[in-house]
């Protein structure tokens, strides 16, 4: 009977409208394969048709081919629109997986994560709650484990996947503010917005940390002012003895040291603050001691340069960047916590989503521990990587970095044409072409038209940047496939535009 009524009302349905030729459901299953493998095509000529890691081209030029495209065109076909997007992204894509490409923080992708990108695309679990993504969460609570564990924490510690090193950052200065308030004044910041004394909060990070430290406390309310830079020694890494100074001078002024940041792997100069150190100044004054190893954490994946790192264990909160130095595809990052409790500071119940009176331990919520809501299940990508990759062959990635790195400085310091500022402790170089060192140029004119001409050219791509009004040159090496041949060469077309550069001059 209950069946009749089903097969009936089945038959009356109207026809499917709209037609779900596009909707990823299992009527497309052919569609789905056929525009998959189109797209895997595209990547592959992306992959054979830049021999380098940039075309040259220029935004003005680029820009021209937008001009005459209207969104609400009739729709095109898949050939057309693969061939539109060639033409206006992939053939001019800058390719991070060049040899020749040394310059931002971008790592070459490892190809299991990339397969784990298609599951978390088409399958869109969300990360936020236990009913919306089931072993997704699991998985994503063993890696985050499993990374508590690299970096020494106890049973206590938890985490969370974020979207990158900025928000965990965000995460880390959030969760201090509010700690502080709680407990130094009894003040609950999440319920009752900032205590009157706000403005006297103080975050100590070196003048060589990364620039979100600023951003994080200005979105905070305690305004970029709340940042106070602490001077780095000869080698770019934060000066204890100076943080100290630092401290007690806003002591002094009546200023609330609430929290320091130290930098494991500085952007520009891959450099590690004193960990231990600081770790000792911040429980000294009670303050929240994080650790950005947005970078750094490359070095939980070596046996060899893993004591770089240590004193990591004893932060209150630690950023890292799996897209930085675990060679997986944008987003995927952590922020990881010593103590789990810290994360009520942020909780927030919606009768709708992670209602109160699910025990945390019977239906794992993760929102309860994000600032973000629907959340990817980047995890996956990691979860992959290492299933097929391990620990071990990554760290073996970084060591050949580190070793690239390390033979490139020698170069360097080897060859009167460059002055080389940083021995790096990853993989970061900063120096700049210095031309004959017996007569004077313009090193700022020169380095700037090197790094223009290199970006123009495309054969090899540097990064720039600035240090005491001087501009520099910046080699950032995460690609185990760069050799030491490759870095010559770059440094070879480098010497070849300065000359150029006097010549023209
Ligand atoms: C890149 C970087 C960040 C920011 O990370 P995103 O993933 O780009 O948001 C933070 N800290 C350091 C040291 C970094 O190098």
């Amino acid at each position: 009977m209950k069946s009749n009524i089903t097969k009936h009302t089945f038959s009356e349905r109207e026809p499917l409208f709209p037609n779900p030729e596009n909707l990823f459901c299992e009527l497309t299953i052919h569609e789905y394969l056929n525009v998959m493998q189109k797209a895997k095509e595209t990547v592959v000529a992306f992959l054979e048709e830049n021999n380098k890691p940039f075309s040259g081209i220029t935004p003005e030029t680029l820009r021209k081919q937008f001009e005459n495209i209207d969104l609400n065109d009739a729709p095109k076909n898949y050939a057309d629109v693969f061939e539109e997007v060639r033409t206006l992204y992939t053939q001019h894509a800058v390719a991070f997986h060049h040899p020749k490409y040394v310059a931002h923080l971008n790592c070459p992708v490892v190809i299991p994560a990339v397969a784990a990108e298609m599951l978390i695309s088409s399958i869109n679990s969300s990360l936020d709650t236990w009913d919306q993504s089931t072993g997704g969460t699991l998985m994503e609570q063993k890696l985050i484990e499993w990374t508590c564990n690299e970096i020494g924490y106890g049973k206590n510690s938890d985490g969370i996947f974020t979207s990158g090193g900025s928000q965990s950052n965000l995460m880390g200065m959030l969760l201090a503010r509010d700690h502080y308030s709680i407990k130094h004044f009894n003040h609950h910041i999440k319920k009752n917005g900032l205590p009157e004394n706000a403005h006297r909060f103080r975050i100590f990070a070196s003048e060589a940390a990364h620039f979100s430290i600023q951003k994080s406390a200005s979105i905070l309310g305690l305004g970029e002012q709340a940042v106070v830079k602490v001077k780095t020694d000869h080698s770019f890494k934060m000066n204890s003895i100076l943080l100290e100074d630092a401290i007690q001078k806003e002591i002094e002024n009546g200023n609330i040291p609430i929290a320091v940041v130290a930098t494991a792997g500085t952007t520009d100069f891959g450099n590690i603050d004193p960990l231990t150190n600081i770790s000792t100044i911040a429980k000294k004054y009670k303050m929240w001691f994080h650790v950005d190893a947005a970078y750094g954490c490359a070095l939980l994946l070596t046996e060899k340069y893993r004591h770089l790192i240590n004193g990591i264990e004893d932060a209150d909160s630690v950023t890292v960047d799996y897209h930085k130095s675990f060679f997986q595809p944008v987003s995927s990052s952590g922020f990881l916590v010593k103590d789990r409790n810290y994360f009520t500071l942020i909780t927030h119940y919606a009768d709708y989503l992670n209602p109160k009176d699910h025990n945390e331990n019977e239906i794992p919520n993760q929102v309860n521990k994000s600032i973000q809501t629907t959340r990817r299940f980047d995890a996956l990508k990691l979860w992959f990587t290492l299933r097929i990759i391990g620990k071990k062959g990554l760290g073996s990635y970084i060591e050949r970095i580190i070793k690239t790195a390390r033979e490139a400085a020698f170069l360097l310091e080897n060859d009167p044409h460059f002055e080389i500022l940083n021995r790096s402790d990853i993989s970061a170089l900063v120096f700049r072409y210095s031309a004959d060192p017996f007569r004077t140029f313009d090193l700022n004119g020169i380095n700037t038209y090197i790094r223009a001409q290199l970006y123009r050219q495309g054969n090899a791509l540097v990064a720039g940047t600035k240090l005491n009004g001087q501009f520099y040159l910046k080699f950032t090496i995460l690609n185990p496939l760069t050799t030491i041949e490759d870095i010559q060469t770059i440094l070879n077309t480098i010497k070849h535009y300065g000359n150029e550069y006097i010549d023209i001059n």
